[in-house]
């Protein structure tokens, strides 16, 4: 149940309420407050609430109105909120603001899986922004599966990327990989990146919803995450204060070898039923294979995705990391060209950069 705070409640309303919900709850299920959209609300896991209860809450003079909520996750269901959510990325005053989500405008996210030097990453940058990206991507972090791996620039990564940002006006998505690095990276990036391997690293998740500017996240999907343990995930960002979270389909663990994972495209249609927060899809990870990318490309889009994350290089062969996954920029304005024409017949508008 999410109970919504009237405004200019007074404190004795207030603790009047906190007596009742623990009278009703008692210790074993304990209550949640936090601020959405500048309305303070409370979250309680009402799994076994009679309707006695329910009305006793409701009828509260410091309870402005309540919704029940069947589904573990609660803030980030499509029950609590029915429209869906447009994120704001990026700030005027440093790049081209773009939003994310909402029914007209899917977005395209483009770069390189790690910045490699300052000549790779701007030049990438201009060529993904002539070939139709709005975002540029680029790993500063990356967490590898081998120590011996390339393990990216850190801190003067970051700061390519802001010049990256300051010579194209392309907002930038990097990936935070520890909770101390949120404030550090949330300097330089629009979006935090939270990867697959991090999906339920909840101090990382508490640290991202805590952030002091409410940067956009971006979750990816764990390899082995279900739908449910996902929007989990992204609840932990929301109850924590931070309500910009984008999904990430990137693929799951399966069987085959073929693929590198299992991109799911169900889940796209599926997430639209369970929750209001915008979903994007990386084919370059789903698939692990550049020569899959531009058609699951154009299928996430047809599924419905609100945007898609891809990975382009300049030279895919010498790339540092997942080259066998990058696209070249000329591949990349092929995508955007047949992305666009999939919004026209399903009546969608793109966002032209
Ligand atoms: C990435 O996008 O750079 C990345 C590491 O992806 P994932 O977390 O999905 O493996
Ligand atoms: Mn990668």
């Amino acid at each position: 149940m999410i109970i919504t705070i009237r405004d200019q409640v007074s404190s004795e309303e207030r603790s009047q309420l906190a007596a009742l919900l623990y009278q009703i709850t008692g210790n074993a299920r304990p209550t949640h407050s936090t601020i959405i959209e500048a309305r303070e609300v409370i979250v309680l896991d009402d799994g076994q609430l009679d309707t006695e209860a329910c009305t006793a809450i409701r009828n509260h003079s410091a309870v402005e109105r309540i919704v029940q909520v069947r589904t573990p996750y609660q803030l980030v269901s499509a029950a609590f909120k029915a429209e869906k959510s447009i994120i704001q990325v990026g700030d005027a005053s440093r790049g081209l603001p773009v939003s994310i989500g909402g029914d007209t405008q899917p977005v395209v996210i483009a770069g390189p899986c790690a910045v490699e030097s300052r000549e790779q990453l701007l030049e990438t940058a201009q060529a993904v922004k002539a070939a139709g990206a709005q975002i540029l991507r680029g790993g500063a972090f990356k967490p590898r599966t081998s120590p011996y791996q390339f393990q990216g620039l850190g801190l003067e990564g970051l700061q390519l990327l802001a010049e990256a940002r300051e010579l194209t006006g392309l907002p930038v998505i990097t990936e935070v990989m520890e909770p101390e690095m949120v404030e550090p990276v949330a300097e330089y990036a629009d979006i935090l990146q939270i990867g697959s391997r991090n999906m339920q690293n909840f101090p990382l998740l508490f640290a991202a919803g805590r952030d002091s500017r409410r940067r956009p996240v971006m979750l990816k999907r764990g390899f082995a995450a279900t739908i449910d343990e996902w929007l989990l995930a992204a609840e932990y960002i929301v109850a924590a204060g931070n309500p910009n979270v984008i999904l990430c389909e990137r693929g799951i663990r399966s069987f085959d070898t073929h693929t590198r994972n299992l991109l799911d495209l169900a889940c796209i249609p599926l997430l639209r039923t369970l929750t209001h927060l915008p979903v994007i899809v990386d084919p370059s990870h789903g698939t692990g294979r550049r020569e899959l990318v531009p058609t699951m490309s154009r299928a996430g889009i047809a599924a419905g995705a609100d945007g898609l994350i891809l990975e382009v290089h300049r030279d895919p062969n010498s790339a540092l990391c997942d080259g066998r996954q990058s696209i070249t920029p000329e591949q990349l304005q092929a995508v955007v060209h047949e992305t666009h024409i999939i919004n026209q017949l399903l009546g969608r508008k793109m966002l032209v950069a």
